[in-house]
């Protein structure tokens, strides 16, 4: 491994424009320190398939320097005071606020969603670092009654400790933002693993906070390529306190089970099914507006994008006839350009689950409406899709497609709308619209998810707890309890008074 000077600029950006290069920087960020390696891999845009980066690709050794920098970071970035944090944190908010069109171009090139909600996910993800840097000066104990009389008890609030954060590619910034913020704003030292497919954000994130002056070892950035190595000194190593982990149920799974040799803890946001249901009081325009948004974002790449629309029996025909009118307006093509609301997939293994997803449900019965194929533009560009008469029988009723394909389900009754429902193995998401308001409180009441939207398509913001139940995850993002997860609780008795 070879140590290049801070703020060197490397010829490993050469494709990117010039104003982007100056923030990006294909080394990894390790105790305040750019830190290349012999060993590189490609990061390109799938838009284009041009190669935007090469990247150093560090292996285990490096995760352990990134891990020491961080435990020995902890002892001083703890002891500053909440407000002593929160500037630094402000001045970070600040940063990426100044460079919001920057990040949101790298963002687009990297990843390929549209400009419009690149700039947007610049303004989500940096909306958790303001959050936090007030919310954490908030972070209070408690006195309590003692258990005899010459005793009492208090209850402090400590920062957990190095906090280890592992993020996907479908939101490279704000996945960042919404764990680091919080951990840092709590006291605790961090050390990211950014998705191989998208580390430049996640490297101009760490610029910038070297710009505003983060002591060193308190943000570090370790790129790899082949994940498994890196993500097993995270889970292993007795001195990472935490891992907030986003990405795969599987994935999840198995980092889990790793923690569990020195019982660490773990937050977890983790895949999807997220039912859509559509009643016959529901405004159908609203519907509409709220499928394409809760469907189409980041061409269907969210872990709470729609994965089933459940539409009941009286308004099946005209919603599906008002669904795919609209989307078969949506601009697809490179995010960079104007007009455009769908980008490419992520790559050919994403089309493929698309396909299949198609297919299976073809070969069983289903019909098309709309789209079905891959896009004249070629690469990874898939036409949004509606498909109808979908049944349980079929795999996108279990799986997360995780791309524009709207599957439409029949339904009879109410009950029967909840039941089909919460017939999954995950609880993330799930989206209503209705207009009686006992039918909704029955509703929201039945679901088993984490988070319910009621007439409305699209249900993130820092003010909020994000997270699910089942096998969707553990613990909640945003909000105050987005900041629990990152303290401990030490109780101490008072004897003797
Ligand atoms: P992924 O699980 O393949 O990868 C996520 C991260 O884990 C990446 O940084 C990857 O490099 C890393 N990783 C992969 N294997 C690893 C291993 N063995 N050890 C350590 N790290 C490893 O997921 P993805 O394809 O990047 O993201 C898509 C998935 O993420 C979808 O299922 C989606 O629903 C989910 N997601 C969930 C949320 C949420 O908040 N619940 C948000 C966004 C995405």
């Amino acid at each position: 491994m070879s140590h290049s000077l801070p703020n060197s600029k490397s010829p490993g950006t050469s494709a990117l424009p010039e104003s982007l290069a100056e923030l990006v920087i294909p080394d990894a960020y390790i105790n305040g320190r750019w830190v290349g390696a012999e060993k590189r891999f490609a990061v390109t845009n799938p838009a284009t398939g041009e190669v935007l980066a090469d990247v150093a690709d560090l292996d285990a050794d490096a995760a352990r320097e990134a891990v020491a920098a961080a435990d020995a970071a902890w002892p001083a970035w703890r002891k500053l005071t909440a407000k002593q944090r929160a500037n630094l944190l402000r001045a970070w908010f600040d940063a990426i606020m100044a460079h919001q069109e920057d990040l949101a171009r790298l963002m687009t090139l990297e990843q390929g969603k549209p400009l419009a909600e690149s700039r947007g996910e610049v303004a989500y993800g940096a909306s958790f670092v303001e959050f936090y840097a007030e919310e954490a000066k908030r972070i209070a104990g408690e006195t309590l009654p003692g258990h005899g009389p010459d005793k009492r008890i208090l209850v402090f609030r400590e920062p957990i400790g190095v906090v280890a954060a592992i993020t996907p590619w479908n939101f490279p910034l704000a996945m960042i933002t919404r764990k680091c913020a919080p951990a840092l704003a709590a006291g605790c030292p961090v050390v990211i693993k950014p998705a191989e497919a998208t580390p430049l954000t996640a490297l101009a994130l760490a610029k910038l906070a070297e710009d505003v002056g983060f002591p060193a070892g308190v943000l570090n950035v370790v790129t790899a390529s082949h994940p498994a190595a890196i993500g097993e000194v995270l889970t292993t190593d007795p001195r990472v306190r935490k891992i907030s982990f986003t990405g795969s149920t599987p994935v999840g799974k198995k980092l889990l089970a790793q923690c569990a040799g020195t019982v660490k803890k773990a937050s977890l946001e983790l895949g999807g099914n997220a039912p859509f249901i559509v009643f016959d009081d529901a405004d159908l325009d609203a519907a509409v507006e709220g499928a394409i948004a809760s469907k189409f974002r980041n061409s269907g790449q969210t872990c709470v994008c729609t994965n089933r629309f459940l539409i009941q029996t009286g308004v099946y025909d005209a919603f599906a006839e008002k669904l795919a009118a609209r989307v078969t307006t949506l601009g697809v093509g490179n995010g960079l350009e104007d007009g455009i609301v769908q980008g490419p997939l992520i790559n050919a293994a994403a089309v493929d689950k698309v396909q299949s997803h198609i297919a299976d449900a073809m070969e069983k019965g289903a019909r098309l409406i709309c789209g079905g194929e891959t896009h004249a533009l070629g690469g990874t560009f898939f036409q949004p899709t509606v498909i109808a008469d979908v049944t349980a029988e079929m795999r996108v009723a279990r799986e997360e497609t995780f791309g524009p394909l709207a599957p439409l389900f029949r339904f009879e009754t109410v009950d029967e709308a909840i039941a089909m429902a919460n017939a999954t193995e995950f609880g993330l998401a799930a989206y209503f619209y209705a207009r009686d308001y006992k039918r909704i409180w029955h509703v929201m009441e039945g679901l088993e998810y984490g988070m319910v939207a009621v007439n409305e398509g699209i249900l993130s913001t820092e003010l909020a707890p994000f997270g699910g139940v089942k096998e969707s995850g553990l613990g909640r993002e945003g909000s105050r309890h987005g900041l629990d997860e990152y303290t401990e609780l030490k109780y101490v008795c008072i004897g003797g008074l």
